[in-house]
């Protein structure tokens, strides 16, 4: 039986969406942000988040989908522009069951190249000056 569970303001995003925290961001607007993941599992790997508060898609009021969603396919285009992908791949874990690490909704979306298999979920650090460089690359896509 899955343990009862509510949403925590002190999840390392709500801290991030606060500026308690620093993120690489690359786009901000009424309803969400979008930041580099520190460990991410290819170049360019992005998260979207909503600013309303939930744990994950489960709990979410379904007001929050159409915003999020149309900024993850605004993300996705300039993502896949930024580093030449062939494809991106967009994911969203709900639980711990399912994969999910931390408990404020959001949407990962990972520039794809044929043939190179996804890093680890949750892996290994990447350098600030890298997470710097590739949310450059994104601010400019999204701007052009
Ligand atoms: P989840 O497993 O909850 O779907 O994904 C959480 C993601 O957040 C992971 O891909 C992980 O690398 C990333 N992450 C964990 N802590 C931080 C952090 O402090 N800052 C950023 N930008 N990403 C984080």
């Amino acid at each position: 039986m899955a343990e009862r569970t509510t949403y925590d303001s002190n999840n390392i995003f709500a801290k991030i969406l606060r500026g308690e925290i620093p993120s690489h961001r690359v786009y901000e607007d009424d309803a969400v942000v979008a930041f580099m993941d520190v460990m991410p599992q290819g170049p360019g790997h992005t998260l979207v988040v909503p600013k309303a508060p939930s744990r994950n898609l489960l709990d979410a009021d379904p007001a929050v989908f159409g915003p999020l969603f149309a900024n993850v396919q605004k993300l996705a285009r300039a993502v896949k522009k930024a580093f030449d992908a062939d494809g991106v791949t967009v994911m969203q874990f709900n639980e711990p069951a399912s994969g999910q690490t931390v408990f404020h909704l959001h949407v990962h979306i990972i520039p794809r190249f044929e043939g190179i298999p996804l890093k680890p979920h949750s892996g290994q650090m990447e350098k600030p000056e890298v997470l710097a460089e590739n949310a450059g690359k994104i601010r400019k896509a999204l701007g052009s």
